[in-house]
């Protein structure tokens, strides 16, 4: 059966007529100086703007057939728009070939200028003439290619989620690397007979929708999973790194693969999906739970290492809920109060509201005192069996044992709740971003001091040890000054908190950012803060994985039953038998 999310799909969102819904992202930079970062060390060149397999041999052959079919003409175009032009016939060809649809699993960019066209014409495209997307593909997949080692003498890119400018895209005369020009040989094999292909390069670059169509379902990005396309076996070489560079990132990018490969083959055994949401439950549970049934998985060793280095992404992606979770809460009351706004002193205060003891033990289904903001986050856990302590390393292990996925009050559950959205009205909102926030920083306690905390830490991930927030940062800046936070009042954690990584934070952030869209919500007046909007944006989730995930089915490595429960296919578990044999890093 089919496993669906706990989350609901749509967030409730608070209108009213004088608040204004935000267009800020990301407004405490956890995304981009934190996910993106851990994102790009542990699936490098697999971005969330590059999700299609055959892109990475399609677009080396575009510049192949430009250099040796078009660039010495005196109707040549620049390289730009060469691959632009052979863009619009590869998407126009797919849309075609799937009789007016866009490709299953993420359609070419352009499809649906492509798909508008297509439904009143169906004779003679001009490709010069005919609607396309702003931004083509290229853009999007460029640094990942030339990270990938397909072009001669480039530097590494940084890694983005963004498309490149079009500035930047100034590369007439690049040349394609070995391993480029075989991949984009492999893909000429299967097109270079093709009529549309020996129009592309003619003067008029006109071409029949029958035979774009014809491009489409040779060369398109579904047909990358038959075994005849030659390019396929190339390419699984690639993202595995066995061919073109293979150390250091890229053989992390190969683990990780590996690693979707098993937990997907464990997770479709016993009819569950791999998704973001379980995936990240395995990682950082070992566990899966939703509706009463539950699923143990198991790492093997050879996976262990880049398995908890995917758990340090997600007790980032907790933190950031918790802390995203604050800032919303925040914004909302403060709202609420018009221009009088509030100090952190008062609004933290309210944590001593009955309602909060009342309205979170009702939802970890425990007994929790009745001044919960009097309370300490070590005494409020005994409520789901933790002895109280100081926060050393044997009570973390003691969360990990009891605090498990289908605990109510567990990271994955509060999560939910908090990107609900239903207590941001109520102070127990605040409670509820304090918990996960608490017990995210407990649990990561026996971490902290070990390889992977100190790779959280690291200069790999912190570039401002101030600006970036992870788990590594912020234990590091409470251990400092809140030494014994876990021990004092949850009142004193939620005003530091919410005035050092919010409210500090989001100024900060507003002020450095600079694109479009991005501006400070909160207003700060000595003490008194207020505020406007709403933001409603929780959670940073992992975008790579879809990608990935996404690669791997383009590769047929992976993929999707009758009930779109996705399983590993046989070339899939040969590539796990093969690959998990493979020596470690050196
Ligand atoms: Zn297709």
């Amino acid at each position: 059966m089919a496993k669906k999310k706990p989350r609901p799909k749509t967030q409730l969102l608070r209108w009213s007529d004088y608040v204004p819904a935000s267009d800020v992202t990301d407004p405490l930079g956890l995304g981009l100086r934190g996910s993106t970062r851990l994102a790009s060390l542990l699936l490098y060149c697999i971005t969330s703007i590059t999700p299609r397999a055959r892109y990475f041999s399609f677009l080396p052959w575009c510049i192949q057939n430009y250099q040796q079919h078009e660039r010495d003409t005196k109707y040549a175009l620049g390289l730009n728009e060469a691959i632009k032009l052979r863009e619009k016939a590869l998407t126009y060809g797919c849309v075609a070939h799937h009789d007016g649809q866009p490709c299953v699993g993420g359609a070419l960019v352009g499809s649906t200028a492509a798909q508008k066209w297509l439904v009143r014409n169906n004779g003679e495209a001009q490709l010069k003439r005919v609607p396309f997307a702003k931004i083509p593909a290229l853009n999007a997949y460029l640094n990942s290619l030339m990270n990938l080692g397909f072009f001669v003498e480039q530097e590494s890119r940084d890694e983005s989620e963004e498309e490149v400018a079009e500035s930047e895209l100034a590369f007439e005369n690049i040349e394609l690397s070995d391993l480029g020009a075989a991949i984009a040989g492999s893909y000429d094999s299967v097109v270079r007979k093709l009529g549309a292909v020996g129009r592309i390069t003619e003067p008029e670059r006109t071409c029949s929708v029958k035979s774009l169509a014809e491009f489409g379902k040779r060369g398109g990005l579904c047909e990358l999973a038959e075994p005849s396309a030659p390019d396929r076996s190339l390419l699984r070489d690639v993202f595995f790194a066995r061919k073109g560079i293979t150390d250091k990132s890229h053989f992390r990018r190969n683990r990780s693969l590996l690693l979707i490969l098993e937990l997907c083959r464990q997770l479709s055994a016993e009819g569950w999906n791999t998704n973001d949401f379980t995936f990240g439950s395995a990682v950082y549970y070992g566990q899966l739970y939703e509706e009463g049934e539950s699923l143990q998985v198991s790492i093997p060793a050879p996976l262990l290492d880049v398995a908890t280095r995917w758990r340090m992404f997600y007790f980032h992606h907790y933190l950031g809920v918790a802390l995203e979770g604050m800032f919303s809460w925040l914004v909302t009351q403060l709202s609420d109060r018009g221009v009088t706004g509030a100090s952190l002193t008062e609004l933290s205060h309210e944590l001593h509201s009955p309602l909060v003891s009342k309205e979170i033990g009702e939802l970890i289904h425990g007994h929790v005192p009745k001044n919960f903001g009097g309370t300490t986050p070590a005494a409020f856990f005994l409520a789901l069996g933790i002895p109280e302590s100081d926060l050393t390393v044997e009570a973390s292990l003691k969360i990990d044992e009891k605090i498990t996925a289908e605990i109510a009050g567990a990271e994955v559950w509060l999560e939910g709740i908090i990107r609900e959205g239903t207590y941001r009205q109520s102070p127990a909102g605040l409670g509820n971003a304090c918990v996960l926030f608490a017990l995210t920083l407990a649990r990561y306690r026996r971490w902290k001091d070990t390889e992977y905390g100190n790779w959280l830490a690291s200069d790999a991930v912190v570039k401002d040890p101030y600006l970036d927030l992870l788990p590594s940062t912020v234990s590091l800046a409470l251990s400092r000054t809140r030494k014994d936070w876990w021990r004092r009042p949850w009142t004193e954690l939620a005003q530091y908190v919410l005035s050092r990584f919010v409210v500090q934070q989001h100024q900060s952030m507003a002020f450095e950012k600079t694109a479009a869209g991005d501006r400070c919500l909160l207003e700060r007046d000595g003490e008194r803060i207020t505020s406007d909007s709403t933001f409603d944006k929780i959670g940073l989730g992992n975008p790579r994985l879809g990608s990935a995930i996404q690669i791997l089915t383009d590769l047929a490595l992976l993929a999707e039953n009758d009930d779109g429960i996705k399983h590993v296919t046989n070339d899939g578990l040969d590539v796990l038998k093969v690959e998990l044999k493979r020596e470690v890093e050196a």
